[in-house]
């Protein structure tokens, strides 16, 4: 196929769904037929999958109570390390640096915690201002704490556009003050990518540990962590990878850090065989298992036993290959339909620098995402002008995407977003 071989037809749209070698699995999820969800950036839908994972996880405390534990379909015992085991190819790393616990907030804590050891001049944070603020919030008061101000010792690279962080800007600020340093591997915003690779090469040759928040790339894009060599990753596992409103959030410690002490200890993150001896000192576990605190979220962790078979069957490298071409065909689309009707594309348009969502920006976004609910379509809308729109390579057909264009179009035409309020509703 050329690249000229572009059509804006709903019958080219449909050609690309017999095509794609993913569409089995669009079967799977609860799509509802009135409706194109276009949010699975924010909340992966269900599929029929995790609801049988976490309606087995009831019947075994229904059928073992305490005995869960250690019996039943999915027993809890080792269910954290298991599931690590399940995500470990996702990210390129080995099982035992991976560990389903906590969220990505509590994660990012528990990190902070353990590797931010802050000494002589060297006591500083860099991070980014185009971050998900709950990394910048966590990591103020870990500073407040330690008796920092962050006005002083928070560095925020700048963006130059406000929608891009230059990787260059990054690295001048690695100064000899700098203890730690958090990215997100994904700005939950552009949906650009940054690049792991150098940056942490970089930060490791000026002795300064890094982190990467890889809530936006985690189910959507392949990460090879043990050859890119971080020191710690932490994310969410409730949007690509489906597991559900709240579900249990995940962490990756390069096992060059096994040994180090957990900066907030807690019982789980005990040795196995050693937990139930219940001593007064912890002798903590040699791997990621170490930055558990508490007893695991058993329910809030069950569906994504089912959703993670689904992504070893499709495979990350076909998820990613059908997400980069199913946004390519949006923002081809998009270029074609929606030309002078004030949309602008605001990711990135490389591959290697785009994630899984078209950032589309327009001076009406507010009242444009009104409109789109209103039409059926569920996009989320990110202050003060962005629209954010994922189609997700498991469950979005190119069909829905013309849909999602032909809507978008008709908004604007007939004015159909005057009807509504600007401004942003309680949950965006
Ligand atoms: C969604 C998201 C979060 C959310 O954190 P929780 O602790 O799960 O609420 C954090 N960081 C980024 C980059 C996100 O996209």
């Amino acid at each position: 196929m050329g690249s000229t071989f572009f059509h804006a037809s709903l019958e080219y749209a449909q050609q690309l769904d017999r095509e794609d070698s993913l569409r089995r699995f669009r079967e799977e999820f609860y799509l509802r037929p009135d409706t194109i969800y276009m949010d699975g950036n924010s909340l992966g839908l269900l599929s029929k999958r995790a609801e049988k994972t976490l309606l087995e996880s009831l019947e075994d405390w229904k059928h073992y109570g305490i005995d869960g534990w250690t019996n039943g379909t999915h027993p809890w015992f080792f269910l954290s390390e298991k599931l690590g085991e399940s995500i470990a190819p996702l990210i390129g790393a080995s099982p035992d640096e991976v560990i389903v616990t906590g969220s990505t907030t509590v994660n990012l804590h528990q990190l902070t915690a353990t590797f931010y050891k802050p000494k002589g001049e060297q006591t500083k944070i860099l991070a980014d201002e185009l971050t998900f603020p709950t990394d910048l919030y966590a990591l103020q008061s870990h500073l407040r704490t330690r008796g920092y101000d962050p006005d002083e010792h928070l560095i925020c690279v700048k963006s130059r556009d406000g929608r891009l962080i230059e990787e260059e800007d990054i690295i001048e600020e690695m100064t000899d003050e700098v203890a730690l340093i958090i990215l997100p591997t994904v700005l939950y915003r552009s949906g650009q990518i940054l690049d792991i690779k150098r940056l942490t090469a970089e930060a490791h040759k000026r002795n300064i540990l890094i982190g990467f928040d890889a809530c936006h790339s985690i189910g959507a894009i392949p990460h090879s962590f043990s050859e890119w060599d971080l020191d710690f990753a932490y994310w969410c596992n409730y949007k690509y990878l489906n597991g559900g409103p709240g579900a249990v959030g995940g962490l990756y410690v390069n096992r060059r850090h096994f040994g180090t002490s957990p900066g907030l200890a807690g019982w789980f993150g005990s040795r196995k065989d050693k937990q139930f001896d219940l001593e007064q000192t912890l002798t903590h576990t040699e791997s990621a298992g170490a930055y558990q605190i508490g007893t695991p979220h058993v329910l809030s962790v069950a569906p994504l036993i089912g959703s993670l078979e689904i992504f070893a069957e499709a495979g990350i490298e076909n998820i990613r290959r059908k997400s980069l071409a199913i946004n390519q065909y949006f923002m081809d689309l998009i270029e074609h339909e929606l030309a002078d009707l004030g949309y602008v594309i605001g990711n990135p348009r490389l591959d290697h620098q785009r994630g899984g969502h078209v950032s589309l920006e327009h001076k009406e976004a507010a009242r444009i995402c009104k409109a789109l609910k209103e039409n059926g379509v569920i996009p989320d809308f990110r202050s003060p002008n962005i629209i954010r729109l994922a189609p997700v390579a498991l469950y979005t057909s190119y069909e829905d995407v013309w849909k999602v264009v032909q809507t978008l179009k008709v908004i604007i035409e007939e004015k159909q977003y005057e009807k509504f309020s600007t401004g942003r509703e309680i949950v965006a």
